[in-house]
């Protein structure tokens, strides 16, 4: 706790001399290919111009509708927890700013290929949708959004080597474990909103279900009819 205070304070003096000021605060992150990543999209493009000065701090930040830009730390967890490969086919759940997004372009992005070709992401709201499909295709990124219940996934474009769910859902969805490719890997917070959640690295190794928890996070709710509904949850498969 106190180090992560201290790193943060430290960061806030590192932020205007730094292209990257997160790397040397984040020893948790030693993936050199998360790390770059992180190098070459800005936090900036991602938020309303009245926070772009918070924009290089390690903390989530309103983007409207009520929802949140999520930590930079814990975005990073997630996708070094998932290891994507190039080429590699991604289900991002809950697009909010599209900052998340555009590091899982860059993650699967293959030499001289379309960054984003094989990023699909899915957000409940149109209005954050739309502006992240600017800001996205301003930098040069093609993924595939639409707006929609990303716990009902994307059927048409399954299965998916991975997915990523960026709000916290009381259990997991079974549309998504249907649509994890066999060997994919699913990150996902699991609890409610205002209780307890953990981070979840579901595997499906001979279609069965594995786990592995990562830890106590803060996550907006994944908003879905279909949670109130005992058959579409996949934990126990
Ligand atoms: N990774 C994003 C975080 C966005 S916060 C970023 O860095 O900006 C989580 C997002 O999930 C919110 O935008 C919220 O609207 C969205 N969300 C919640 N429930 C959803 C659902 N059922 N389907 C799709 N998106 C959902």
């Amino acid at each position: 706790m106190w180090r992560r205070l201290l790193r943060w304070l430290s960061m806030k003096n590192a932020q205007n001399e730094d292209e990257f000021p997160w790397a040397e605060y984040w020893p948790e992150i030693g993936d050199p290919r998360v790390r770059a990543a992180f190098g070459k999209v800005s936090r900036e493009a991602f938020v309303a111009d009245s926070l772009r000065r918070y924009a290089h701090q390690d903390v989530p930040l309103p983007i409207g509708e009520g929802q949140t830009i999520s930590q930079p730390f814990v975005v990073a967890l997630m996708l070094q927890a998932l290891d994507l490969k190039p080429g590699e086919k991604v289900l991002e759940i809950g697009t909010g700013s599209g900052y998340q997004t555009a590091i899982i372009c860059e993650l699967t992005a293959v030499p001289d290929g379309v960054r984003g070709a094989t990023v699909y992401s899915v957000e409940r709201f149109a209005t954050l949708a739309d502006n992240a499909v600017v800001r996205l295709i301003r930098l040069g990124y093609r993924p595939h959004i639409r707006v929609g219940d990303g716990a009902a996934g994307w059927p048409e474009a399954a299965p998916f080597d991975a997915i990523v769910v960026s709000a916290a859902a009381s259990h997991v969805p079974q549309p998504l474990w249907e649509q994890l490719a066999e060997g994919g890997r699913m990150i996902l917070p699991v609890g409610e909103q205002f209780g307890e959640q953990e981070l979840w690295l579901v595997r499906k190794q001979n279609s069965r279900f594995r786990y592995k928890r990562m830890g106590g996070v803060r996550f907006v709710p994944l908003v879905s009819p279909l949670l109130d509904d005992p058959s579409q949850w996949a934990e126990g498969r």
